[in-house]
């Protein structure tokens, strides 16, 4: 183990500082690394692996449109992003799909497209867009910013356009922000990454209703929080609400990496057009055959009654833990994608020993230990979870 992590160390940039383990495969909700070791996964490649490890049904889905193909562009039609779109717009009630490589490329795209639309509308190039603090929507600059066709890009000035920051739950936070300029608000209904803070009904409804009533585009992440994770296909889908864009990635491919982002008939019609905008990989037959089989077993498999089934269960454990134990503050969440704030004690110590103890976790903004398991996982998985982090925060 210590070989491939020197190998490593050696020759990929260090923009991480892993754990030092090497994974090497893994079978249902186990992860094993390279000596062997098993893991429980409350992780789920950060909310990736919806379905478990090694699913067979899944595999040889995947391994069959190998032997088809793998990729064929966009200057050309085919039969699995033609379908995995329908079932995406099925699902969501929304009208028109991007499919793209990443969560990150995704949320590019729908900014692209609110930027677009705002643009059509008024002839202005100096939009504004409010998003949340604590929010996460992924690591890239706005690749057009740095491509130097003008056709490409001037129809979507300013780049990195004016963003301002309002608050989660915090409704005259974000009315404050809004002018003329605004042409989109964009959060995630369940924000992950900085610390699992989970949009309240007021809230969200309340933007809801403001950018209905200013044809302001809510643009909804969904990428961690979305497909079954909380309850719901999407999260959003438990409030009265519907965004005009919205991304989902992550579990999408269980692994294979693909995301997409979604518009409704008013954006579609009126935003990006042929030439706007475009990927050479995206949407391609092996992501697009994975993500129609993901979405076929997700729901043939009955996943949804799982997360809703065996939620109160999970939370009553965390619940427990964060009764018995003063260095816990409180537990935020929806369905399988929960938190637990800590003081007096980084969660980056508690995934360490998590680790020596044989479970994967996660961290999320400074002081919260963040568990998104597989939505498969069982009423003996949540037992194994909290018998070691009843040891682990003992210890
Ligand atoms: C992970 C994540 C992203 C970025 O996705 P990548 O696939 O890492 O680019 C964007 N938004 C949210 C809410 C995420 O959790």
């Amino acid at each position: 183990m210590n070989k491939i992590i020197e190998l490593a160390e050696e020759n990929i940039l260090h923009t991480y500082n892993r754990y030092q383990i090497v994974l090497d495969h893994g079978k249902g909700t186990r992860l094993y690394d390279s000596e062997g070791k098993e893991y429980l996964d409350f992780f789920s490649g950060i909310g990736v692996y919806a379905l478990g490890y090694g699913d067979k049904e899944l595999n040889d889905a995947i391994k069959a449109q190998v032997d088809k193909l793998v990729h064929c562009s966009n200057l050309y039609y085919n039969e699995p992003a033609a379908k995995a779109a329908k079932k995406l717009c099925d699902l969501t009630g929304m009208d028109k799909v991007f499919f793209t490589n990443s969560g990150a490329e995704a949320v590019e795209g729908a900014l692209k497209a609110a930027i677009k639309y705002a643009y059509l509308k008024d002839g202005r190039h100096d939009h504004e867009i409010i998003a949340l603090d604590h929010s996460f929507h992924g690591r890239t600059i706005g690749a057009l910013a740095v491509t130097g066709k003008a056709a490409y890009r001037e129809d979507f000035a300013p780049f990195v356009a004016d963003v301002k920051f309002g608050n989660m739950n915090d409704l005259d936070s974000v009315k404050n922000l809004i002018n003329d300029r605004t042409c989109a608000i964009i959060m995630e209904t369940v924000q992950g990454e900085g610390g699992i803070y989970p949009a309240n009904k007021e809230f969200i409804e309340g933007i809801y209703k403001i950018c209905n009533e200013k044809d302001i585009l809510l643009i909804l992440d969904e990428i961690q929080c979305g497909l079954y994770r909380t309850g719901s296909v999407y999260a959003w889908q438990q409030y009265d609400i519907k965004p005009d864009i919205m991304t989902t990635a992550k579990a999408l491919g269980n692994g294979v990496p693909i995301g997409a982002f979604i518009l409704n008939k008013k954006v579609a019609d009126s935003s990006l057009k042929a030439g706007d905008h475009g990927t050479t990989y995206g949407g391609n037959p092996l992501a697009t055959a994975t993500a129609g089989k993901v979405l076929e077993l997700l729901e043939s498999r009955k996943i949804l009654d799982n997360v809703r089934n065996l939620t109160p269960y999970l939370e009553q454990k965390l619940d427990a833990l964060v009764d018995k134990y003063d260095c816990i503050k409180e537990r935020r969440g929806r369905g399988f994608m929960q938190g637990l704030e800590l003081t007096d004690v980084a969660p980056g110590e508690i995934v360490n020993k998590g680790i020596d103890r044989g479970i994967l976790m996660l961290t999320a903004g400074t002081n919260v230990l963040r568990l998104l398991p597989p939505l498969v996982i069982t009423k003996d998985d949540i037992n194994k979870m909290y018998e070691i982090l009843d040891e682990v925060f003992a210890s």
